[in-house]
This record gives C-alpha cells, sequence and structure tokens, in this order.
C-alpha cells in the first residue's frame, strides 16, 4: 500500500520506517527540513535503538522516501498517518492542537480522491470527531475523506520492537472500509503475531491511549506514595514492591520507587486528560490525576532536599557529578526530564553540576545550557562530593564503584532510580536510595 506519515519525530520516524519495513511504499513528511535531510539519506535523526538499520535498508530498497509537501503526500498516499506533536499548551494543561489542525488544513485541500487519515498522536478526546468535519469541509473529495483514530503505544527505546510486534493495536473508526483499509495495512504484523486488534469508535480509541498512560502514572505515583511513607517508618519500599508485584492483578512493572516519571507522554497527557474532563463538566472524575502530578514533581524536589542534606546543608561549593540527562535510558529525549530537572535546580542552588549522558547531551545543552556536560562518566564524576543517578542507562549499572571511589572527592551516591547493584543495604554503605 502507499502509506504516509505526517510528522517525522520519535513516534513518526519510526512509524515510517516499520511501515516501509513490513513491505508497504512510504513517503514521510515534515516541517523540519534538517530531519527530513537526515532521514532521507537514512539517519535517523535522534537516539532510537534499532532504528538506524530499518531507517537505511528502507531508504536503500527505495521503499521509503521524506518529503515536506503535503501536496505531494495528498498526491501520493492511501493512508495518510498524522504523527505531528500534541504539547501542552503555554500557559494551561491543555494539549496544544495547533500541529494537528494545521496538518489537516494543509492536507484537506489536496484531497482528490478517496482517502483515510488516520490519528496517531495523543489527542483529547472528542478530537476526531472535530477533525472529521474539519477535512470534509476542506477536501474537494468531500465525505470520500475520513478520519480515523489509531492510537500508538510504543516505548522510546524499544520503539522499533514495539511498531513491528506490538502487544495490541486500537483502531478508532466510523466505518467498516476504515477498519478493513487499517487491518490490510497491518496485516503483516498481525498474521506473524496473531495481534489482538481493537477495532471500536473513534472517541472510545482515543480514549484508551490516554486512559493507559493516566493508569501509568498512577501507579508509578503509588509506588513512590507508598515509598513516602517506608522513609518515616524504616520499610523497604522495593520490598513491598516486589511483594505486591507478585499479586497476579498488581502485576510488577511501573512499580519502581524512585524519581517518578516524565519524557514528552505521561506529564503531559494526564494534565490534558484533566483539562478535557474539566471543559467536558467532569473534571472531579480525574481529580486524582492533580495528586499523581503533585507526588511525581514532589520527587524531583525530594532528590534535590535528599542531596543537600547528604553534602552537609547546601550546595555551594560543592561538585555534583549528575548521571543521566534523558527522561529515561535509552533514549536522547530530554523533554520533562526529571534528571535534568534535579541538575538544573541544584545549580541554581549554587552547585558545580557536571552532567553526563550516553545520548542525550546535545538536547540537553539545549534545553539547559548553563550546565557543564561531559561523555565521559569518569571526567563528571572527578572530585565529585556527591553522585546522582539520575537515568538508569545500563552503562551506569555496569560502572565499577571502586574504581569510581579513587576518582570522587566523597564517595557519597544518591541511586534516585533505585537501580544499581548494591550488595549490602544502602544505609551500611554510606549511599543512599531515593525510596
Ligand atoms: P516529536 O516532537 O518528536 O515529533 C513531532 C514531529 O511533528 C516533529 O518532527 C515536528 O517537526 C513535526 N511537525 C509539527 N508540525 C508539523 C506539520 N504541520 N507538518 C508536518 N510535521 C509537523 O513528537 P513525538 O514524540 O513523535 O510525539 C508525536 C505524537 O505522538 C504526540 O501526540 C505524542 O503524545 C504521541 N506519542 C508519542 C510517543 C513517544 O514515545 N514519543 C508514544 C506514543 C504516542
Amino acid at each position: 500500500m502507499r502509506i504516509t506519515v505526517i510528522g517525522t519525530g520519535y513516534l513518526g520516524a519510526v512509524h515510517a520506517a516499520c511501515m516501509a519495513e513490513i513491505g508497504h511504499e512510504v513517503l514521510g513528511v515534515d516541517v523540519d527540513t534538517a530531519k527530513i535531510e537526515a532521514l532521507a539519506a537514512g539517519r535517523p535523526p535522534f537516539h532510537e535503538p534499532g532504528l538506524g538499520e530499518v531507517l537505511s535498508r528502507n531508504v536503500e530498497r527505495g521503499r521509503l522516501r521524506f518529503a515536506t509537501s503535503l501536496a505531494e503526500a495528498a498526491e501520493f498516499g492511501d493512508v495518510h498517518f498524522l504523527c505531528v506533536g500534541t504539547p501542552q499548551k503555554p500557559g494551561s494543561n491543555a494539549a496544544d492542537l495547533r500541529h494537528v489542525d494545521a496538518v489537516i488544513d494543509g492536507l484537506a485541500p489536496h484531497l482528490h480522491r478517496e482517502t483515510l487519515v488516520a490519528g496517531k498522536s495523543t489527542v483529547p478526546v472528542g478530537t476526531a470527531a472535530r477533525l472529521t468535519a474539519r477535512v470534509r469541509e476542506a477536501a474537494p473529495v468531500g465525505a470520500g475523506a475520513e478520519l480515523a483514530w489509531n492510537p500508538e503505544f510504543l516505548r522510546e527505546g524499544f520503539a522499533v520492537q514495539d511498531t513491528l510486534h506490538p502487544d495490541r493495536l486500537v483502531v478508532g473508526v466510523a466505518s467498516a472500509s476504515a477498519d478493513d483499509l487499517l487491518r490490510a495495512v497491518y496485516a503483516p504484523i498481525l498474521e506473524a503475531d496473531g495481534t489482538p486488534w481493537i477495532s471500536t469508535d473513534l472517541a472510545t480509541a482515543e480514549l484508551v491511549k490516554v486512559s493507559a498512560n493516566a493508569f501509568l502514572a498512577t501507579k508509578i505515583s503509588f509506588i513512590n506514595a507508598i515509598a513516602d511513607i517506608c522513609e518515616v517508618t524504616g520499610g523497604d519500599v522495593t520490598t513491598v514492591a516486589k511483594a505486591i508485584g507478585y499479586d497476579a492483578r498488581i502485576g510488577p512493572r511501573f512499580l519502581s520507587a524512585g524519581l517518578g516519571f516524565g519524557g514528552g507522554c505521561l506529564p503531559k497527557d494526564i494534565r490534558a486528560f484533566m483539562a478535557r474532563a474539566q471543559e467536558l463538566g467532569v473534571h472531579d472524575a480525574l481529580g486524582f490525576l492533580r495528586e499523581v502530578d503533585e507526588i511525581n514533581m514532589r520527587r524531583r524536589r525530594r532528590t534535590v532536599d535528599l542531596a543537600r542534606d547528604l553534602i552537609g546543608g547546601s550546595f555551594l561549593g560543592r561538585n555534583v557529578a549528575v548521571l543521566g540527562a534523558a527522561f529515561k535510558p535509552d533514549s536522547d529525549d530530554v523533554r520533562d526530564s526529571p534528571a535534568l530537572n534535579v541538575a538544573a535546580t541544584i545549580r541554581l542552588q549554587g552547585g558545580q553540576v557536571r552532567v553526563h549522558d550516553p545520548a542525550a547531551i546535545d538536547n540537553a545543552r539545549a534545553a539547559f545550557p548553563t550546565l557543564e556536560y561531559t561523555l565521559d562518566v569518569e571526567k563528571a564524576c572527578e572530585q565529585a562530593d556527591l553522585v546522582l543517578h539520575l537515568t538508569e542507562w545500563q552503562e551506569y549499572l555496569d560502572l565499577d564503584p571502586a574504581a569510581l571511589a579513587g576518582i570522587v572527592r566523597s564517595t557519597k551516591v544518591i541511586d534516585a532510580r533505585n537501580a544499581l547493584p548494591t550488595r549490602q543495604r544502602p544505609a551500611h554503605r554510606g549511599s543512599r536510595r531515593l525510596r
């Protein structure tokens, strides 16, 4: 099939490459010319394990092309996947839908034959219905332009694997023909893996995505709230999490107490969900998400407070090594990164902060230019009064603490991800976990 993917960021670039990988002819479209040039040359514009191979293989095969023109996209595609960003609106909790609207407004006037536009961006419930009217009004083909919503659940760091082998595919459609068309797009995946196919209406599909993210955020904040209680009672939250995780109704995943969640999805998605509930007059229903957000932001403050306490009450004249800048390992994404939030706060409180990250330094420097950065872990730790482990890259888990002990000024470590291997209880080693 001939497919376009409009918006080639973390989601769209992977989707475009993977759609070509399963046999489609794909045109990726973005307004960012530098990104398009890199992708057209087979180079991923961001760090995502495995993307380079899938991308370059399909560009070389001639199945995957990139462009900046929506007119070209309209001419080329039978199905258009919409993958542009839906960030938080400045000054509000709501989602900023200006990029989604811009694509619809730019694409629709070129739609001269029957087409399916399938949104993948995460949007507030009701968006797809609104866009259906908008696309039909502006498209020369009128009602021949149909809209569907096909939310995406990929995880950065596993994006290629998650796209080629999703644990479920969800489509919100308004007709059987839209369902058939999307089934045909995903047929190679459905046939190979027997992936569950959930076909529903537009609103339900939109809600599946935001509900999934709200649940995951709640699970993380839940265990972090329990961690606060453990802290004052001497309980061990890691053992609590392990023990409750054996209950199949609870499950062990997303129960790691620590610095909390960040990134370009969970924080803005729970806020947009709350804002949408407010618009719908049911804000009480999602009141708990405010607390989920609060608990999460408190983790960052708590880490800074713990760090300050550990080095004697002030950051002035102190060197702090920060291991990790990305919001999660195996990604260079620093959007709403808890690690950078902590690093920048310590810098503002007078600490000398040196940040290491294997992949996210360029993005981190663009977001926080006043921090010091290095690609060398040892350099980051040189003469450090405190080492903060803030993003659980494998490289940090593999570090030899004995070797680092000779480099730092003081062997104090905060493992804010509760991930470093410890042989003894942390309290006996002079290192603290964020519990
Ligand atoms: P991103 O910022 O990495 O990518 C968005 C891309 O859209 C950018 O390359 C931008 O240049 C492009 N764009 C903006 N306006 C455009 C326009 N008018 N025409 C063409 N391109 C345009 O964002 P992302 O992380 O890929 O997220 C995209 C959407 O997918 C969001 O709604 C997000 O919530 C959702 N999502 C993301 C992930 C993830 O892990 N990143 C997972 C699931 C869902």
